[in-house]
């Protein structure tokens, strides 16, 4: 008997091929095992109370995205230069489409401001990186991609609580299944919250009983002013500031462990505004960031920009979010931006291989410049008598190489 049976396994098997090829034959394996997957997701969701007919609306016809996988596979080949980042983020255009914006719709930025804390400027920046104003909000289908990342092993289990939380705002009515789009890693809207920063912080500031940041401009600005609240925004404060160093500075002080009263910048260690003045007199704790190295501009950053760094946890997005912020009140632009060569990830790699064997523990090399990176890079460059700013450029990797 079990000898017949794989007999007719094998004839099925080679029939199929036939009629499908190897290629069809594998995709529909690949299918059928996300039906099961699938299947077992939304018994997991029943469990959880999301409604029946909410969990067959949300997935008819929902099948694994080849375009998500592409990309949450594909790996950037330069890391971010700050220079090229804030070129293309901040731009004229952008900075003149924010202050029209911001007038044509300061009414309702006030009364925003009014109830969370948070000044306009700063809400219409966070609108014109996300989304270039609600021009760009991704055209997936969000349950089908994170069904896709949430099938897929990789990062599975957050995926997983994420497409949970996308069916329980369909399951509140938010929006229609087929108008839940966003990202292909499920960011939606026009500020392009994922699900769980919805369902903790959206709001329905219009009052229709919805929260809708996808269509509503109310509930759109509420919903990031309420986050940016609670995640602890100083509406009495601003983000942070240009500075000019003193000749013969120590680098060593640049780094978001280190927070020091504004004064003691200013008294102790000779920090002036970038207009070339005196810093300000505050009661404020500020760290120092060089974004682009000791030949690059500095910035002293308060409590706000930490806070910019929970939405998202780029030091350049932040700090790109502060400098359009202040160009839409008025704010010049900055002085110049440093002429910086991209740096490969495997050059970064090669670096955090290089800075290891030297007994620079620059953690397991990932190509991925974090705190780690930094500190062993800048023990390293204090070292040899480099200025020891941790900033990783082609000089240092030809240091370190030897040559
Ligand atoms: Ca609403």
């Amino acid at each position: 008997m079990p000898r017949l049976i794989s007999v007719i396994s094998a004839l099925s098997l080679g029939m199929l091929m036939a009629v499908l090829g190897p290629g069809s034959l594998k995709a529909q394996q690949g299918d059928a095992d996300f039906q099961s997957w699938l299947a077992a997701f939304k018994q997991e969701a029943a469990a959880k109370g999301i409604r029946a007919d909410t969990i067959e609306t949300a997935f008819a016809g929902v099948t694994p995205i080849a375009r998500v996988l592409e990309k949450d596979r594909s790996q950037r080949e330069f890391t971010l230069t700050f220079s090229g980042y804030m070129r293309s983020s901040v731009t004229e255009s952008r900075v003149e489409r924010a202050q029209r914006l911001l007038q044509e719709h300061r009414g309702l930025l006030e009364r925003v401001q009014a109830k969370y804390g948070v000044q306009p400027r700063f809400l219409v920046s966070f609108w014109g990186l996300e989304s270039n104003f609600g021009d760009y909000t991704g055209g997936f289908s969000v349950i089908g991609a994170l069904a896709t990342l949430a099938h897929d092993t990789r990062r599975g289990a957050f995926f997983r609580s994420e497409l949970l939380n996308a069916l329980q705002i369909l399951d509140e009515g938010h929006i229609a299944a087929a108008r839940m789009t966003g990202s292909w890693a499920g960011a939606m809207g026009q500020v392009q919250f994922i699900p769980s920063t919805f369902v903790n912080f959206a709001v329905d500031f219009d009052g229709d009983g919805r929260r809708d940041i996808w269509n509503s401009l109310p509930d759109i600005f509420a919903s990031a002013a309420n986050y940016l609240s609670q995640e602890g925004w100083r509406g009495d404060e601003t983000w942070g500031r240009e500075v000019l160093l003193p000749m013969g500075f120590d680098y060593g002080h640049a780094s978001l462990k280190k927070r020091k009263p504004l004064n003691a910048w200013a008294e102790v260690h000779g920090l002036k505004q970038g207009n070339g003045g005196p810093l300000p007199r505050a009661d404020l704790e500020a760290s120092l960031v060089l974004p682009a190295g000791h030949r690059g501009p500095a910035f002293l950053v308060y409590r706000n920009y930490r806070t910019i760094l929970i939405w998202n946890r780029s030091i350049l997005y932040a700090l790109a979010v502060g400098h359009l912020a202040d160009r839409i009140a008025g704010a010049p632009a900055l002085a110049s931006l440093p002429e910086e060569k991209a740096i490969s990830v495997r050059d970064i790699e090669e670096m955090q291989t290089l800075l290891n064997a030297k007994g620079y523990d620059a953690g397991e090399p990932d190509g991925l410049v974090g705190r780690r990176t930094r500190a062993a890079l800048s023990a390293y460059q204090r070292s040899v008598g480099e200025p020891a700013d941790g900033h990783p450029t082609l000089e240092i990797l030809k240091l370190l190489r030897g040559q």
